[in-house]
């Protein structure tokens, strides 16, 4: 049976396409991070039903296409009373299935989901206007034009918030959309197929499929008729997917993976560099974003590090589902068992852990202590890739020459952040760094006006405000003649 019911919430969970619930002959089983427990059957698509869903956006688009924006951004603001209606129910769901804390979905991630929705639909009314100028008494009209059906493809470690950073702008540039929900994590993906459909959405306009990357995900990313795919991932996957992109030459948004740092010079607030640097804990330290190479000053190291220790010794581990735990399970086996790896490898290497160094096994299962290694090599492999789990490296400069050259030395850039007195070395040192987001005494402040996305290997294209509706739309220039 392709349904799962967690804590009183039911959750049908075949894909749906042109409004209907769709099944699979294949499923496969959702198991949840917090305790283990089988959740349910989820359906398991392939080829046939990725060529549906594309057939039912296809089929959909002229329609979304030609409905006006102020409509468009009416039903999207339908679909944010839905999220809100029901935001408990996605909270605890999502947090059952990815294992990321209840009190974030509650106050922070759910609330923002709709606000995704808002803010979108507001922004296609009230801000996406029409470019005009003059050439030697030539009018000249520049108009975002919606595309055609898109592919978004979505990882695990925020599922619904990730998602709708993408459904939204597709969605409110008159685009019509095939989701594709990361296994480990498929369940919001179906609630917010349900919330869709009550708010008005018309059939086809939104569809989900569930399954495999390599099955259904790749069928999706090499269809013809798809003309724009927006994927949030790892760099491995980004690579299979820019290659089926490339056979089609269909546009492609890609939000990869970092390896960030977190720079605190002589001249910082310790107790602001700590707070920061023990933030980067959260979500079991399953966060694109996160800051997870701590660079220091070696005039303040000894002392940054004994507070950093005290403060992250405090945090709790346990059910996400407690208001008292800061830090919950890591999402799979598999994953843990990846994390674990690169921390052994660092340990045999010579790293030393100041904090943690393994699983807690107290509470078994996924739980992952949060672990600081120093001693590391600036090539070691601990260093260079990126864990996805709550380990952080420390490493110490002299100079501010220095501190940038060891920021830099990495094949990612998604972001840096800097700790520091002063403005004018935050301005000097952020010049030199490659990062898409670069935050100076701050954390993790994100305005969807801002664009977001990563330099390097970090990604491809940027995300936010007009920068969303230039990747969604087709942009055309009209030449009108006196
Ligand atoms: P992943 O690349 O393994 O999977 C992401 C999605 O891609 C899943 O839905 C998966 O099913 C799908 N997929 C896998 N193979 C595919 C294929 N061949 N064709 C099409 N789709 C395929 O990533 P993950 O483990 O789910 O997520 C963690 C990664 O995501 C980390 O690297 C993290 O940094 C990154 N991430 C980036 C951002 C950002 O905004 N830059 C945000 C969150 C996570």
């Amino acid at each position: 049976m392709t349904e799962v019911t967690v804590a009183g919430v039911t959750v049908d969970t075949r894909h749906w396409i042109g409004g209907e619930r769709v099944g699979s002959a294949d499923t496969f089983t959702d198991v949840s991070p917090i305790d283990g427990a089988v959740l349910g059957e989820i359906a398991r698509g392939g080829r046939a039903e990725a060529d549906a869903a594309v057939a039912a956006a296809r089929a959909a688009f002229p329609g979304w296409a030609a409905t006006p924006p102020a409509e468009r951004a009416r039903l999207l603001h339908a679909v944010a009373d839905g999220v809100e209606a029901r935001l408990a129910e996605l909270a605890i769901v999502e947090t059952t299935d990815n294992g990321a804390l209840l009190r974030s979905h509650l106050r922070g991630v759910m609330p923002r989901v709709a606000h995704n929705f808002r803010f979108f639909a507001d922004w296609l009314t009230d801000s996406l206007g029409h470019d005009d100028f003059d050439t030697r008494g030539h009018e000249n009209r520049v108009s975002w034009d919606p595309a055609g059906p898109c592919v978004l493809i979505t990882p695990w470690n925020a599922p619904l918030m990730l998602a709708t950073w993408k459904v939204a702008p597709a969605l409110a540039a008159g685009n019509t959309v095939v989701l594709k929900a990361a296994e480990w994590t498929p369940l919001t993906a179906s609630l917010l197929a349900d919330i869709t459909a009550e708010a008005g959405l018309p059939a086809g306009v939104f569809n989900v499929v569930q399954g495999f990357g390599e099955e259904v995900g790749a069928a999706l990313t090499a269809h013809p008729d798809v003309r724009r795919i927006s994927f949030t991932g790892s760099v491995p996957t980004a690579r299979h997917i820019g290659a089926a992109a490339a056979a089609n030459l269909t546009p492609v948004s890609l939000e990869l993976g970092g390896k960030s740092p977190l720079l605190v010079f002589a001249d910082a607030d310790l107790e602001l560099a700590v707070e920061l640097a023990v933030e980067q804990y959260d979500n079991a330290g399953q966060v694109c974003l996160a800051a997870t190479r701590l660079l220091v000053d070696a005039a303040v190291a000894d002392e940054f590090t004994a507070r950093f220790l005290a403060k992250a010794r405090t945090l709790v581990q346990g059910d996400p589902r407690d208001p008292a735990t800061d830090m919950g399970p890591n999402i799979h086996p598999e994953h843990l068992a990846r994390v674990d790896g690169f921390v052994r490898r660092a340990l045999d290497a010579g790293a030393k852990a100041l904090l943690g160094g393994g699983p807690n096994t107290e509470l078994g299962g996924l739980y992952y202590r949060p672990t600081l290694l120093t001693d590391v090599a600036r090539d070691a492999e601990i260093v260079r890739e990126e864990v996805f789990g709550p380990v952080l490296t420390l490493q110490t400069f002299t100079t501010e020459d220095e501190a940038i050259t060891l920021a830099d030395d990495t094949r990612f850039g998604l972001a840096a952040t800097l700790v520091t007195g002063s403005r004018e070395r935050a301005r000097r040192v952020g010049a030199r760094l490659a990062a898409g987001t670069l935050w100076v005494n701050c954390f993790f402040v994100r305005d969807l006006r801002a664009p977001f996305g990563g330099a390097r290997q970090s990604g491809i294209g940027r995300e936010g405000g007009t920068w969303s509706f230039d990747f969604y739309c087709d942009v055309k220039n009209t030449v009108t003649s006196p």
